[in-house]
């Protein structure tokens, strides 16, 4: 994709998600509970999962309040992961942070979908832990081994 109509899909992407954020609410049956955030930007959520006994992500949704950047990013994730296994999500969240944080064009963008447009915030390097807080709330709530996630 030529890096124009990267740019153009990135803003569109962010301003529906913020306008209209998917699960974005309280799960009453949650079984993992985390909340991640980010002091540098004051980026705050919480993040709910269901997860059933076959480690699949029966359900995800969140609350909180953050920048559009990381709005967007846990509305987009939360879509993402619902009906993929632990181990699935767990991919998504590298392949996604090999995106934010590299240049590389050699990466496959088109194979991550929606996640790929998410990737034009590695031209803003003050707003990748925005984009990555979801990710790593969520990478901890698979896990079960933190109630609490921070960038810093
Ligand atoms: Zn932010």
């Amino acid at each position: 994709m030529l890096q124009d109509e990267m740019r153009n899909l990135y803003q569109e992407v962010i301003f529906d998600h913020n306008r209209n954020p998917r699960n974005f609410h309280v799960m009453e049956n949650a079984n993992r509970i985390v909340d991640g955030y980010n002091p540098l930007c004051g980026d705050r959520l919480t993040l709910y999962l269901l997860i059933d006994d076959n480690e699949i992500i029966q359900n995800a949704s969140f609350q909180g309040e953050g920048c559009a950047i990381s709005t967007a990013s846990v509305s987009l994730m939360t879509e993402m992961i619902k009906g993929k296994t632990v181990k699935q999500a767990e991919q998504l969240f590298e392949q996604f942070h090999n995106i934010t944080t590299s240049h590389d064009d050699e990466i496959k963008l088109e194979e991550l979908g929606k996640l790929a447009v998410l990737a034009g915030v590695r031209d803003y390097p003050s707003r990748v832990k925005c984009a990555t807080l979801p990710w790593h709330t969520m990478s901890a709530a698979v896990k079960n081994e933190a109630t609490t996630v921070t960038t810093e």
